[in-house]
């Protein structure tokens, strides 16, 4: 298939470089899609061959195309997705290189093929028994794995493993890294649907079978069963021999997620997400390309592979912010989720129990289609949720959590009940004040305070990772113990539970300590063997989980997500107290949640009070419609930053002065931004708001290529934002 002049155009791994012309050697067979290395200077780089007229590129004359290097064995990158790549570039502002990237996945796609090698028990016990080996041991019948696979499903260190494998507790095998997988099995162990699920079911199963585009919102209550509905669309996907991607917001699902797939389906799917190992990177990459993998669980990175024959692609928890990159390309993984299907020509099933205020819009408009499922699976009912005012049932000094929730938290501990108490905020206390001068510790890099961290003994920034010790007397005064922590973070919510309850066993759950799928896994594990009666976490633990005897949940304070306000403030509040509201009473036992508030009268809190999200729902959308929000306009942020304040202020000054006069396309700004100072860099922003039917992406792409600023100035554009710091 190569072309005239035997002249191919390659879009390189490099995102400084437009795509390049080179030429295709005698004996080389290339066509659009080909994984080659092309040289570059000096150097050997790979890169995609691409369509030919794509990209406005200057011609070089064709005596002066080098030849290309070589073609990886690697399945070429298909049409559909060579256009998704395209299309998120030109949508959110990013270099084409740059979403490539992702795609290859740095490495996956160059890699060797040497064999791993696993491990499964064969029936040898060690003489010398500790709790940890006997964990192990009683975890891993019929598990076959790499030491790290093993150590995560027995919730066991490596060391454990380790240990072991010298003791002859294993057989040892050498797996080839493409070697034959065992398929997942639609048949393996089907559930009992509900007549709702299965008019859900059905109606998923038929649009797999149609394989054609459609987008699905799966709303359903938490507890609904919107995962076993999905895994019949799964099911159903599989019998028809395509791949399915399940995309979830946290990698801390993952563990969970797989337990219950290995119940449905008799085996686990291939997972992605950025803490595999390289080795299992490059394996998992092949198995999808290849087609061997037929169904990939993963982070929001795993939307960019380039699957063999993918035929579903589900998007759980569709509501959560995280699915939101907010560095290097900035893009949207629903939203991009939804534009691969359309091109792949499948269906797409955005699933949620509070779904965003922009998918129901689509719903209205009649562009997706809306399944619902209205009730509790097998009776359970919707826990009771409960205002405490705080201003009314006032907590002791120095303390947070109000009587009642005291009271509540006592009862359950006596009925051997489990109770999570939720704060989203990280740490032990979000500020260190001096009560000598009032002076504030903040971060040297960001306009932000430092957090502290007792469990480590530390201040940290939350914004760039800078950590200090503790210190023990003022920066700025030297006056020695006058510093004091302000308000509380979890580890601090956490001191006061032992404090009142010391016999109570405690866990904290943060991305401070639940930072890999082996220690979610752990933590699932201690929740279920009843090992921890109280939980205190962060929006970690709305999501995702179940744990049939957690019957209480205490909300410590509902209106820090009211702060701050930008337009998604009460939706997100929202959604993360429903969310964490429905971890409760998930099973026979009925669940009761208090929400800790000064404002028990605002919107939000009555909405959850009086279980009442159609009206807030409806509330939100008009005050979204009269504000001119999206999604009934558009916006896009433009962020300029430089280390020198006076260029990044001066770009920013430029950018607003240029702003062109275009019928419903406005710009507000610039303006020092909320987060003035970020690693470093000052920062500015400007807001571009328009009306849905103005071209945005036309009108700032020549807008801005237009400009010039200095080199060390960045100008990042953030389209459809979420953040506004
Ligand atoms: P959601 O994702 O909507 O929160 P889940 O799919 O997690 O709901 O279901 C909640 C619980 O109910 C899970 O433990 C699940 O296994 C169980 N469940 C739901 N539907 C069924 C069913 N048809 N048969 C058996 N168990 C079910
Ligand atoms: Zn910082």
């Amino acid at each position: 298939m190569n072309r005239a002049g035997n002249r191919v155009r390659v879009l390189l791994l490099n995102a400084a470089l437009d795509p390049l012309d080179y030429r295709v050697p005698e004996g080389m067979v290339v066509e659009s899609g080909s994984i080659v290395m092309a040289p570059l200077g000096p150097r050997k780089v790979p890169g995609v061959v691409w369509d030919a007229d794509s990209f406005d590129v200057e011609e070089i004359d064709a005596k002066k195309l080098r030849p290309l290097l070589e073609v990886r064995d690697a399945p070429p990158i298909a049409a559909p997705l060579r256009r998704l790549i395209e299309w998120t570039a030109q949508y959110y502002f990013a270099a084409p290189a740059s979403v490539l990237r992702m795609v290859l996945s740095s490495g996956a796609a160059f890699s060797d093929n040497r064999p791993t090698i696993e491990y499964q028990m064969n029936g040898t016990i060690p003489d010398r028994m500790t709790p940890q080996r006997e964990q192990a041991i009683e975890k891993l019948v019929d598990v076959q794995g790499t030491i790290s696979k093993l150590a995560t499903k027995a919730g066991v260190s490596v060391a454990v493993i380790r240990g072991l494998e010298k003791l002859g507790v294993f057989d040892r095998f050498e797996v080839s890294p493409f070697g034959a997988m065992v398929l997942p099995d639609p048949e393996h162990g089907p559930p009992q649907l509900s007549d709702d699920q299965n008019r859900v079911a059905d109606v998923m199963k038929q649009a797999v079978a149609a394989s054609d585009f459609k987008t699905f919102l799966l709303d359903g209550v938490t507890g609904s069963g919107k995962t076993e509905v999905y895994f019949e669309a799964v099911a159903e996907a599989l019998r028809q021999d395509k791949q399915t991607l399940v995309l979830l917001p946290e990698i801390a699902l993952t563990e969970p997620f797989l337990e219950r797939f290995v119940s449905r389906f008799g085996t686990e799917p291939v997972t992605w997400h950025s803490s595999l190992k390289q080795s299992d990177r490059k394996r998992n990459w092949r198995a999808l390309a290849s087609g061997d993998a037929k169904v990939v669980v993963g982070a929001r990175s795993a939307l960019f592979l380039p699957y063999a024959n993918l035929g579903l692609i589900i998007v759980d928890e569709a509501h959560e912010v995280s699915f939101k990159q907010e560095d290097g390309v900035r893009y949207h993984a629903r939203d991009v989720a939804v534009m691969r299907s359309l091109n792949e020509k499948i269906p797409v099933v955005l699933a949620s129990a509070t779904p965003a205020i922009e998918s129901r819009h689509q719903v209205e408009q009649g562009n997706y289609e809306l399944l619902e499922l209205p009730a509790r699976f097998g009776g359970a009912t919707m826990p009771e949720i409960e205002a405490l005012d705080l201003t009314q049932d006032i907590p002791p000094r120095g303390n947070w959590l109000a009587p009642t929730l005291v009271n509540a938290l006592e009862e359950n501990l006596g009925k051997k009940e489990q109770s999570l108490l939720f704060l989203n905020r990280r740490g032990f206390a979000p500020l260190t004040l001096c009560r000598t001068c009032g002076h504030r510790i903040e971060c040297p890099n960001c306009t932000a305070w430092m957090v502290e961290h007792r469990l480590t003994r530390r201040l940290a920034c939350h914004h760039c990772g800078h950590v200090m010790p503790q210190p023990d007397k003022c920066p700025e005064c030297s006056d020695e113990d006058s510093l004091v922590a302000c308000g509380p973070g979890v580890e601090r919510i956490c001191d006061e539970v032992k404090l009142l309850f010391p016999e109570a066993r405690t866990a904290i759950v943060t991305s401070d300590t639940i930072w890999s799928p082996a220690k979610a896994a752990d933590f699932v594990a201690q929740m279920e063997a009843g090992a921890i009666d109280i939980v205190v976490g962060t929006q970690l633990v709305t999501k995702g989980y179940h744990f049939p005897n957690l019957t209480l949940v205490g909300v410590v304070d509902a209106d820090i997500g009211l702060e701050g306000g930008d337009l998604r403030a009460a939706e997100r509040s929202f959604q993360q107290i429903a969310q964490v509201a429905g971890r409760a009473g998930r099973a026979e036992k009925p669940g009761h949640v208090y929400v800790q508030t000064r404002m028990p009268n605002a919107s939000v809190i009555q909405a959850l009070v009086k279980g009442d999200r159609d009206g807030f729902y409806e509330a939100e959308t008009e005050a979204r419609k009269a504000a001119g929000a999206p999604p009934f306009a558009r916006l896009a942020a433009i962020i300029v930053s430089s280390e020198d304040n006076s260029e990044a202020m001066e770009t920013a000054r430029l950018i607003g002065q240029t702003a062109p006069k275009v019928d419903g396309f406005n710009v507000f700004g610039p303006a020092p931004a909320p987060l003035a100072m970020l690693r470093g860099r000052h920062r500015h922003r400007l807001l571009v708001h328009t009306q849905r039917s103005v071209d945005l992406q036309q009108i700032m792409r020549e807008w801005l290529e237009n400009l010039e600023w200095p080199r060390a100035v960045r100008v990042g554009v953030d389209v459809d934002p979420y953040s506004f710091v």
